[in-house]
């Protein structure tokens, strides 16, 4: 049989007011339908108030979805900054993250004081349990809002008994690149997966990048470069390509141009492999980490 290459499709801020509508839902269920892609959506247990349980259209295309086979995850809990640690410096840098640099900067003690495990536990829990409501099934990953993380949030999840994380990323450069900065593509390696792996009762899957943020005509190459990049440096060094993009920003760039970054990606995908005799194939971050960590 010919060595699978992972592939595991994921989508942030489902249910996010902003970042997420029930339309641009729909429309991203039928691009993966249209490529035989099974993904991975991380919904947004509250957003502005409005527990997603409530939401009955988002509820009844989830629970499709996941009859489709698709997974659907858990996003933080409420979507705020500081829920469960800090996010890196390439995203608080974002031009929209104003005044959260400025929060952050101000309460800098306050912040660290609020992320013990016990008080992130809860805020796991409270936001697994709205999801699992939601769709009628068990959860079993989470990413955190805007990737933040600290030591605290990896032992409550490990604690909580979450199957994967997936709050780590790989690839800087493509945050510089939204951000309009100059950028030093970084290496992929199976040393640097294996690192970010901290407990032995729970995978981490870390993402490469955002390839796909509003994208226009004059990012859309280096982006789909640095896409390419990740994906053959993912299996040259024999672990799983995980992306991540957003329900909106993903179709709201230039002439949907994000969906066509994925198009020309997924052909790349399939053509790199077969040149290897491998094979590509499209799996949930939560078959992903049973078939990727089974001995
Ligand atoms: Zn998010």
């Amino acid at each position: 049989m010919a060595k699978i290459n992972l592939f595991g499709f994921s989508v942030d801020d489902i249910g996010l007011d902003g970042y997420s509508t029930e339309k641009h839902l729909d429309n991203v269920l039928e691009f993966c339908a249209e490529n035989e892609v099974k993904a991975t959506f991380f919904a947004v247990p509250l957003s502005e108030g409005k527990r997603l349980d409530q939401r009955s259209g988002y509820v009844s295309i989830l629970r499709q979805a996941v009859l489709a086979g698709h997974e659907v995850a858990q996003h933080g809990l409420e979507h705020e900054r500081f829920e469960t640690g800090i996010p890196p410096d390439m995203i608080m840098m974002l031009p929209h993250e104003g005044p959260a640099r400025k929060y952050l900067a101000e309460n800098r003690e306050k912040i660290n004081a609020s992320h013990s495990v016990e008080k992130i536990r809860q805020k796991l829990h409270a936001g697994r349990k709205i999801v699992e409501d939601a769709i009628g099934c068990p959860v079993k990953g989470f990413r955190s809002p805007a990737l933040q993380s600290c030591e605290n949030m990896f032992i409550a999840l490990a604690e909580e008994k979450y199957q994967y994380d997936s709050s780590t990323y790989l690839q800087k450069a493509a945050w510089d690149i939204i951000n309009g900065n100059d950028y030093s593509v970084q290496e992929i390696t199976r040393k640097r997966f294996d690192q970010l792996q901290t407990s032995k009762n729970m995978a981490e899957l870390p993402l490469t990048a955002e390839y796909t943020w509003y994208l226009g005509k004059d990012k859309f190459e280096k982006c789909l470069n640095l896409a390419i990049h990740d994906f053959e440096s993912c299996i040259q060094a024999g672990i799983p390509f995980v992306n991540v993009c957003h329900v909106s920003p993903l179709q709201e760039g230039e002439d949907k141009l994000g969906f066509e970054l994925y198009n020309k990606l997924f052909k790349h995908a399939g053509e790199f492999s077969a040149s290897q005799q491998t094979e590509i194939q499209f799996q949930t971050l939560s078959e992903i980490s049973d078939n990727f960590f089974k001995v």
